[in-house]
């Protein structure tokens, strides 16, 4: 409830409950950020210690020394059995437990005196019976893609239609069919721990007061007309395209501190001249097709700036380099790639000039932070709804994907002379570049003064 009676002067005071995951947190500290410094709110974000990456509690510290008007408000965890699960995701596995310990936000909540919740949709369904318990409007950050949200809204309809036959092609009303191969792996096992979260979330989604989405009209004009039209799902609650959220611009948010210089290194090099090649911070990438990649790198003859991920969990990352991507290959290629496996500030690397196109395995926000810089993306999805977010690429013009290339669970790889041929064609193809650069545009006009991310944060922090 409302912390003071005097509502007519009473500053919104809004509570983020993000869940785990470098993929949610960024865009929930940006929001933080966003609402805190330009939209008059008071601002809480609630936090589970300890984190299951370091990324994530190097981040959070960053951000909350950066910006010490957003308030921590430090979370437990109940008692969770992880065995329950053997060979879960440890991302999985933490929203699993956050979503048992919801009840314990309660007392949190009230002794904070919030006006309102934004959660995220992997907490939706535990969430949204406290805050009505405690009289509170609780909206979303969607932290993916509209198309990924309307497939989170659409899918428990579905399978009530489908019972008993097995996930195919998902032809999303309004929006468009997403194919059986893009559909999440897990989504095809109905108990999978993920589908379960999943189905329950989606289910509860038309209970929210509103969801925002870190997506802007002109990447996703389908699926964002769909949504809000109510032809996904009726009774939808109000969507707020508020994206690209943007970087809380200040160094001190900033956690690398580059053992690898490759800021300077990217000085050096000529303009559009580098490949950046990052899959994110939430996955593995197998040994096979890691050294498939160096491979294509190799052959396409292409400077390279490579971020290199072989664990789930960045604290197990023990493996050397050279161990990983075959003999030879770091001394040969010294003078033409840097190879790194430290943290490496992404946004900055796709604004600087040097950086003439971008290998992503499409984590959502790698696609929005793309976008905002006009990098095209060559699409190497892996997991989860990255293939829904390469056909959202591939859809709006920002980049190319190939989509019989194979992801994780199913045979094969994505072959060196593969990925060299894509690469030298994108680096090569001037053209290329004019539709990011026009998605670029469009991003900075949505989110500058009148533009309509802009807005709706404005008409959302209204609300609150
Ligand atoms: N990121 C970064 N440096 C890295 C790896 C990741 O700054 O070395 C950031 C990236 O810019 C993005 C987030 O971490 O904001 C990863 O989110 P995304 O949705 O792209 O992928 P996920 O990690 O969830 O698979
Ligand atoms: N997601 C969803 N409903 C849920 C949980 C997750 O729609 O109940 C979405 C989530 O936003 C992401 C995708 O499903 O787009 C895969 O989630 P995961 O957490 O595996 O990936 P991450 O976002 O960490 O990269």
């Amino acid at each position: 409830m409302p912390s003071s009676g005097d509502t007519a002067d009473r500053r919104p005071h809004v509570v983020l409950i993000p869940s785990a995951g470098m993929g949610h947190l960024v865009p929930f500290g940006r929001l933080a950020v966003a609402l805190s410094s330009g939209h008059g709110c008071d601002v809480s974000l609630v936090t589970v210690l300890p984190t299951v990456s370091t990324a994530e509690s190097k981040h959070l510290e960053a951000l909350f020394d950066a910006f010490p008007a957003v308030r921590r408000l430090d979370s437990q965890l109940a008692p969770f059995d992880e065995s329950e699960f053997p060979g879960a995701d440890p991302f999985f596995l933490r929203f699993e437990a956050m979503r048992r310990s919801a009840p314990l936000l309660g007392p949190l909540l009230t002794g904070a005196g919030s006006s309102a919740l934004v959660t995220d949709i992997a907490l939706t369904s535990v969430v949204i019976p406290v805050a009505n318990e405690l009289r509170l409007p609780c909206h979303i950050l969607f932290t993916a893609s509209a198309a990924m949200l309307s497939l989170c809204a659409y899918f428990p309809t579905y399978l009530d239609a489908h019972a008993g036959s097995g996930v195919g092609d998902v032809d999303i009303p309004g929006v468009y069919r997403i194919p059986k191969a893009s559909i999440p792996q897990a989504l095809h096992d109905p108990n999978h721990l993920f589908t379960r979260q999943f189905v329950a979330n989606g289910r509860s989604l038309t209970n929210a007061a509103g969801i925002l989405v870190n997506t802007f009209e002109a990447l996703e004009p389908e699926a964002v007309a769909a949504l809000r039209q109510g032809t996904v799902a009726s009774g939808f609650p109000p969507v707020f395209a508020v994206g690209p959220l943007l970087p809380a611009s200040s160094p001190g948010v900033n956690q690398a501190n580059d053992p690898a210089n490759y800021m300077d290194w990217l000085d050096a090099q000529p303009a559009r001249s580098v490949v950046y090649v990052s899959f994110g911070s939430r996955k593995a990438v197998s040994g096979e097709q890691l050294r498939e990649l160096a491979a294509g790198l190799e052959a396409s003859g292409y400077r390279f700036l490579w971020v290199v991920k072989s664990t789930v969990v960045d604290r197990d990352d023990a493996a050397e380099l050279s161990d990983l991507l075959g003999e030879g290959f770091l001394e040969r290629l010294e003078k033409r790639g840097l190879v790194t496996k430290a943290w490496v500030e992404q946004e900055e690397v796709l604004k600087h000039e040097a950086v003439g196109l971008f290998v992503s395995h499409c984590g959502w926000n790698s696609v929005t932070e793309a976008a905002a810089s006009g990098v095209p993306v060559l699409a190497l999805p892996r997991f989860g709804d990255q293939r829904v977010n390469s056909g959202v690429v591939a859809r709006a013009g920002l980049g190319v994907w190939v989509d019989s290339w194979s992801w994780e669970g199913e045979e094969g790889v994505v072959t060196g002379g593969e990925m060299s041929e894509k690469v030298k064609a994108m680096m090569g193809d001037e053209a290329m570049r004019r539709k990011p650069a026009s998605l670029a545009e469009a991003a900075a006009t949505a989110v500058a003064d009148g533009g309509s991310s802009r807005r709706c944060l404005a008409e959302f922090a209204r609300l609150c």
